[in-house]
């Protein structure tokens, strides 16, 4: 990071390493006579936002930062990876200010879900992590669907005030950040301007709202628990979802084994004979074994049966480390943050769910 030379977009330092992070700029644009990070190249050229990464720090300054504004905080989550995509700290930043939560993918669930008892769900589950949305929505930032309505949403709960959007990366929040942008269309030289966040080097890049007021987009943050972070690109290409997830059902006894290609296992250790309903990208082979077999296979089959990971990438991948559940009621979903979920249907049943180390494995009530 060369901390002597700044955007001439947006204010921070420029750096050429990483490309995700923020003030990247490739080096050959270093001999122009301006120069402007990529993020803001992208927008002044193309009227598009890219979604770059913040550190843990910059992000609590932005978040502290934003606390302490009268403002509308829009909250984006992965409705995918719900917990995965939640922010921790946002109860306690969004203070006094209203958050609409805004629940992005919905075109990935099955046809059959009920939309308005995914956003109850999506209530409840917000009061047990400690925030009260004013507001919560569903849209599909892709697919164009309720972006309208999320938009005017905002609009109306704003109550005049300016609006700060934000989300962990990959939620989508660039994709409905552009959207808006096409659709209100900003004259281009508008839309860079240099909000200073005091006590941080940061600048976040603003859209002009008709009444003179801002929507700041901020850097998403990268959430350490998602799948995302432990895999390559071509991986994390075929474990996400693209489209509506078709839901494979599996009859298991005790003592049976799924394989997530070699990205998870779930143990079906005791308890009643029952479906299992999983809920992961259309593309992702399921492997069934018996649980005693079920070493072996990983150690033997890694990178070959069980992929992803390929052979190639199956060195660097962590070991999957084991979680053990007791379900206590019917209908829970056991997620692994970031690759999807299994609907386990009765309660008494011992689980053990293995991810690799460091991604998330949590047990909620069934959003289905
Ligand atoms: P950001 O990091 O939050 O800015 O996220 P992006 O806008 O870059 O999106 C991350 C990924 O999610 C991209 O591959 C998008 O194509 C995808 N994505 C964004 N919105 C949607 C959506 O509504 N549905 C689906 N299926 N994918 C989406």
């Amino acid at each position: 990071k060369d901390d002597n030379i700044i955007c001439a977009g947006c204010g921070v330092a420029i750096q050429t390493e990483n490309k995700e992070e923020l003030g990247y700029t490739p080096s050959s644009a270093l001999e122009r006579d301006v120069i402007i990070c990529q993020r803001c190249f992208r927008l002044k050229h193309y009227n598009e936002i890219q979604d770059v990464s913040l550190t843990d720090d910059d992000f609590l300054k932005i978040l502290n930062e934003i606390g302490s504004k009268d403002a509308l905080i829009v909250m984006i989550v992965d409705i995918f990876d719900f917990n995965g995509s939640w922010l921790p700290g946002i109860p306690r930043f969004a203070g006094k200010n209203p958050v609409l939560l805004v629940g992005n993918k919905v075109d990935l669930l099955p046809k059959s879900v009920n939309e308005s008892r995914l956003i109850n769900w999506m209530k409840e589950t917000s009061k047990e992590l400690g925030l009260k949305p004013a507001d919560v929505m569903l849209m599909s930032a892709e697919k164009g669907h309720r972006v309208m309505e999320v938009a005017a949403q905002i609009d109306q709960s704003r109550e005049g005030k300016d609006v700060y959007i934000i989300g962990c990366t990959n939620v989508g929040k660039s994709t409905f950040v552009n959207r808006l942008i096409k659709e209100f269309g900003g004259d281009e030289e508008q839309l860079i301007t240099t909000s200073q966040f005091p006590g941080t080097t940061l600048n976040l890049i603003d859209i002009p709202l008709d009444d003179g007021r801002t929507m700041y987009d901020t850097p998403g943050i990268i959430n350490h628990h998602q799948m995302a972070h432990y895999i390559n690109k071509n991986e994390l290409r075929t474990i996400t979802p693209k489209k509506e997830i078709k839901p494979k059902v599996y009859q298991l006894n005790e003592e049976q084994t799924l394989f997530f290609g070699g990205l998870a296992r779930f143990d079906f250790v005791s308890g009643e004979r029952q479906s299992f309903v999983c809920y992961v990208s259309n593309e992702i082979n399921i492997h069934r074994t018996k649980l005693s077999r079920a070493d072996e296979l990983y150690q033997t089959q890694l990178g070959d049966i069980l992929q992803p990971p390929g052979d190639k990438t199956k060195e660097g991948f962590p070991r999957l480390v084991p979680h053990e559940f007791m379900i206590k009621e019917d209908k829970v979903d056991v997620v692994f943050s970031g690759l999807g979920w299994i609907t386990v249907s009765k309660k008494g049943t011992k689980l053990v769910a293995h991810a690799p180390e460091g991604v998330g494995v949590s047990v909620r009530k069934s959003l289905i």
